[in-house]
C-alpha cells in the first residue's frame, strides 16, 4: 500500500468511508471482501504500472467505471484493489468523416454524445444508465440498451482498443477504419470480458449520423400476449425499430403513465417522411394508440418515462417493503418471434414460484428484464429469487436464447453460463483468461 501511495499520492484512497461506497454496484450481489485501497489512474503508463505492481504481489484488481452492474461484475470477491477509471474521462478524437471517435474509458455515454451531438454523429449504445455508465464500463459488459433493435450492442460498435494485460502488457487492437482485418479480433474478445482479461484504457468506438427525424407513439394493452404479438409482427414487416420498449401496467403507473401495458415504439426517418412511418406503424399494431411524437428530440422525450423504470420498479417494491427490499433485476433474451411464449412462461414462473413480478424492457430485440424483489435477510425469499434466475434461464436457452442480452455474467449467473454453453467451450474460454491473465488477477471468480 505504501507503494501505491507514493506512486498515486491522493489518488490513493484507503479511507474505509470512501471504500465502502465502491464496494457496492446497482445489483443485488453483495462484494464478499473488502478493498485494501482504491487507485483513480489518469495515463496509461499508470495503468501499466498498477497491473505489473498487482502481477508481482499477486494482487485482484476490480476494475470500475461507475458500478451500474447488475449482475455483481464490480463486487470484491477477494482482498484487492478497485481501479476506478473515473478520472479518465477525455474525448481524445472526433471524426465524424471517417466515422469515430476515440475516448478514454471513464467517459459516460450521455456526456459522449452531447459531445458528438456538435458534429451531427452519435454513439447509438444506449443503456438505461446511460447517465452514469462508462465507455469502460460498457465495453467490458457488452452493454446494449434501448437502441439495440436497431443498433444492437457494444461488440457492433467498438473498432479498436488499447488495453493492459494481467502481465502489463498494453495491447493495441484493432484499427480506426471501418474495415480491417488484421489476424484475430482480440477486440471483439475484450468486448463483454467484464475487466477479467485486460484493463481498457482507450477505446476507438464507431458513431453514425445522427438521423434527421424520428416518429414514435405509445400504444396500450390490457394484456402483455397482445403487445409482445404486436412487436414480432413489426419485425415480421421488416421494420427495424429504433426503439421497441415497455413497461408492466404498476410501472406505466409510477412513471406517470395511465396503469396499462406501455409499448413505445419509435423509427428513425428522414424529416418530412414522419407521418407516412407513423401511419404504417398504426396499420401494424393492434394496441391503443394515446401519444405521437414526430422529430428526434420529440421521439426520446416520449420515451424519457421508460428510462424512469428502475425508479419505478424500486418504489413499487418500497410501497411493499419499506426500505428492506432487494430488487433482482433479470436480462434474458429469446428470438423475437418467441417473444410470446417467453413472456408468458416468465408470468408462469413467478406465479409458480410465488415471487412478485415487475416486467418491462426492450422487447425489439427480444430482450427481456423481469423483475423481483424479497425482504433483506429473508433466507426463503432469497431462496426463491435465486430459483426465478434460474428458471429464467431456463426458459431463454430452451426458446433458442441467451442466459444474458446485455448485463453479462459477473458472479451471479457463473453456474447459468454452464446450461447454455458445452464444457468444452467454457474450457477453451478459461484458457484464453489464463493467457491474458497467468495469475488470475484481474476481477476474479467473475464469469467462471
Ligand atoms: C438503472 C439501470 C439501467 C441499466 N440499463 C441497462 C441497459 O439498458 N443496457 C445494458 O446493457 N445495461 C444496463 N445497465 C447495466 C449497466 O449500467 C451497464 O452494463 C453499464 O455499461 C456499466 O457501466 P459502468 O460504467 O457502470 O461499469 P461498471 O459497472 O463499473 O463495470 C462493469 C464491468 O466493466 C468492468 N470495467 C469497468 N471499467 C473497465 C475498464 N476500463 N477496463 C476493463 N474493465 C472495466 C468492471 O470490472 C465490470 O466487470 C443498467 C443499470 C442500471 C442501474
Amino acid at each position: 500500500m505504501k507503494e501505491l501511495r507514493r506512486k498515486f499520492g491522493d489518488r490513493f484512497i484507503d479511507d474505509e468511508a470512501v471504500l465502502s461506497l465502491y464496494s457496492r454496484e446497482a445489483s443485488f450481489e453483495v462484494p464478499s471482501a473488502r478493498p485494501l485501497g482504491l487507485v483513480y489512474p489518469v495515463s496509461e503508463e499508470e495503468v501499466v504500472w498498477l497491473v505489473k505492481w498487482a502481477y508481482e504481489s499477486g494482487t485482484p484488481i476490480f476494475a470500475q467505471g461507475s458500478a451500474t452492474s447488475l449482475s455483481g461484475n464490480t463486487v470484491l470477491t477477494r482482498p484487492g484493489i478497485i481501479a476506478s477509471f473515473e478520472k479518465m474521462n477525455k474525448v481524445l478524437e472526433v471524426n465524424p468523416t471517417d466515422s469515430y471517435v476515440v475516448v478514454q474509458p471513464g467517459v459516460r455515454l450521455e456526456e459522449l454524445n452531447i459531445e458528438l451531438a456538435r458534429y451531427g454523429v452519435f454513439f447509438p449504445v444506449d443503456p438505461g444508465s446511460v447517465r452514469s455508465a462508462t465507455v469502460g464500463g460498457a465495453v467490458a459488459n457488452g452493454a446494449g440498451g434501448m437502441r439495440g433493435a436497431k443498433y444492437g450492442t457494444m461488440r457492433d460498435w467498438v473498432l479498436g482498443l488499447n488495453a493492459v494485460t494481467g502481465r502489463g502488457d498494453l495491447l493495441r487492437l484493432g484499427c480506426r477504419t471501418l474495415k480491417c482485418r488484421n489476424g484475430y479480433d482480440l477486440v471483439r474478445l475484450f468486448v463483454g470480458s467484464e475487466g477479467t482479461l485486460g484493463l481498457v484504457t482507450e477505446a476507438v468506438l464507431r458513431v453514425a449520423p445522427l438521423p434527421e427525424s424520428a416518429a414514435a407513439l405509445l400504444a396500450r394493452y390490457d394484456d402483455l400476449g397482445a403487445l409482445v404479438k404486436d412487436v414480432v409482427k413489426i419485425r415480421a414487416n421488416r421494420i427495424w425499430p429504433l426503439f421497441a420498449e415497455f413497461l408492466g401496467p404498476a410501472e406505466s403507473e409510477a412513471v406517470g403513465l395511465e396503469a396499462s401495458y406501455t409499448l413505445f415504439l419509435g423509427v428513425d426517418t428522414n424529416k418530412g417522411a414522419e407521418e407516412a412511418v407513423l401511419s404504417k406503424l398504426k396499420g401494424i399494431i393492434g394496441g391503443r394508440i394515446s401519444e405521437e411524437a414526430v422529430g428526434w428530440e420529440q421521439a426520446m422525450e416520449l420515451l424519457e418515462p421508460r428510462r424512469r423504470l428502475f425508479a419505478a420498479q424500486v418504489a413499487i417494491m418500497q410501497k411493499q417493503l419499506g426500505d428492506e427490499g432487494v430488487l433482482v433485476i433479470e436480462d434474458i433474451v429469446v428470438p423475437v418471434s418467441k417473444l410470446p411464449e417467453a413472456a408468458s412462461r416468465v408470468v408462469n414462473l413467478a406465479e409458480r414460484l410465488g415471487v412478485p413480478l415487475s416486467l418491462g424492457g426492450h422487447v425489439g430485440d427480444g430482450n427481456l428484464h423481469p423483475t423481483t424483489w424479497f425482504r433483506r435477510g429473508d433466507p426463503e425469499g432469497a431462496k426463491k429469487a435465486r430459483e426465478f434466475i434460474e428458471g429464467l434461464g431456463k426458459i431463454a436457452v430452451e426458446l433458442g436464447g441467451s442466459v444474458s442480452a446485455e448485463h453479462g455474467i459477473g458472479t451471479l449467473k457463473r453456474d447459468l453460463l454452464k446450461l447454455e454453453l458445452d464444457p468444452l467451450a467454457l474450457k477453451y474460454m478459461r484458457e484464453l483468461k489464463s493467457i491474458f491473465d497467468p495469475r488470475g488477477i484481474l476481477n476474479p471468480d467473475k464469469v467462471f
